[in-house]
């Protein structure tokens, strides 16, 4: 039976990774924040900071498990202006933990332990070329960016050693779990509740910015499939669309009901950020010739799943 460790196995990607692991039967143990409510259901908790790093490697030794999936860390670029450091420690130094104790662990007991690190299109900052691929230079232009360029380097020195590592460079993936700090969430969530009249107005940033915006459960295949590929490498996980803000608005807006966003959307400086990249769109073509991975979702039917989802909430 497959031995499988998750970290962040309660966030939006972990929680669907898990139920993916459970589902083909495997044993599955995930890292939970303490004093997280997880609600784990057929899978093994196991409280620990992901700043603890003895802890970290301390649980890789025990349960020496065939896949690793680090997931867990600050997951959102706003909050890393906030946490500079905090996302240094849990995006930078935890993945650095983890790839240590899985070579560690793989060295003593002979088995391989082969890890996945979630990866993110900010390592690529402001790139000079679109799409991005595996070969467009690493140049991040924030803390978030800086933390996951960090761990994608190390995962190469990792593979080097022996260790198999691939790093997944996920762009832009959603799903009705995604939180609200994340701005497509905010906006699915706005725009039906503008349309059942119970809110009026909703509040973004920049409205230009362009993301390549994929379904979160097939980023989550992606990684499963690169944990089982012969060969670990780099892969780039996107769909090569990319659509602004405000492209996601008008789209949210439609699908609710609502036919001009324009009078319910206002922009609010406090939402831009330092270093906001204009531009971010993957070329998924190296994963889907070396991992046979398809998305299953297109823009038109994420938004429709989300704003779907936020209508049913907003009526309960
Ligand atoms: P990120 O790409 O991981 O930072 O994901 P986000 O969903 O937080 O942001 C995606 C893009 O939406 C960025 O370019 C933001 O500047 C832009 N954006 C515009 N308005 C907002 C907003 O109100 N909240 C957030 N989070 N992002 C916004």
């Amino acid at each position: 039976m497959t031995v499988a460790l998750v970290t962040g196995a309660t966030g939006q990607d972990g929680s669907y990774l898990v139920e993916r692991l459970l589902a083909e039967g495997a044993e599955v143990h995930g890292v939970v924040r303490p004093g997280d409510d997880f609600g784990a259901v057929g899978w093994t908790p196991h409280a620990v900071d992901l700043g603890d790093r003895p802890g970290l490697h301390a649980l890789v030794a025990r349960l020496a498990p065939d896949e690793l999936y680090n997931l867990g860390g600050i997951s959102s670029v706003a909050r890393s202006w906030a946490e500079p450091e905090a996302t240094a420690e849990l995006s930078g130094l935890a993945p650095l933990a983890l790839l240590d104790a899985a070579l560690a662990t793989q060295d003593r007991t002979g088995r391989a332990v082969r890890v996945v690190q979630a990866s993110s299109a900010e390592i690529f900052g402001h790139p000079d070329r679109a799409p991005q691929d595996e070969t467009t230079p690493v140049a991040p232009r924030n803390p978030y960016g800086a933390a996951k360029a960090f761990a994608h380097h190390l995962a190469g020195v990792y593979r080097e050693r022996g260790l198999h590592v691939a790093s997944c460079v996920l762009f832009n993936h959603e799903s009705p779990r995604r939180p609200e700090q994340f701005v497509t969430r905010k906006i699915t969530r706005g725009a039906a509740r503008i349309a059942l009249g119970l809110d009026d107005t909703l509040v973004l940033g920049n409205l230009a910015a362009r993301r390549d915006w994929g379904w979160a459960p097939d980023y989550v295949d992606a990684m499963v499939r690169a944990a089982r590929h012969d060969a670990p490498g780099d892969w780039v996980v996107a769909t090569g669309q990319a659509h602004s803000v405000e492209d996601f608005v008008r789209a949210a807006f439609e699908r609710a009901g609502v036919p001009d966003w324009r009078p319910h959307v206002e922009v609010d400086p406090a939402f831009l950020r330092p270093g906001d990249a204009p531009l971010l769109v993957g070329d998924p073509g190296r994963a889907e010739r070396e991992l046979g991975w398809r998305r299953t979702h297109d823009f038109a039917a994420l938004v429709g799943a989300m704003v779907d989802h936020d209508l049913a909430l907003a009526r309960a």
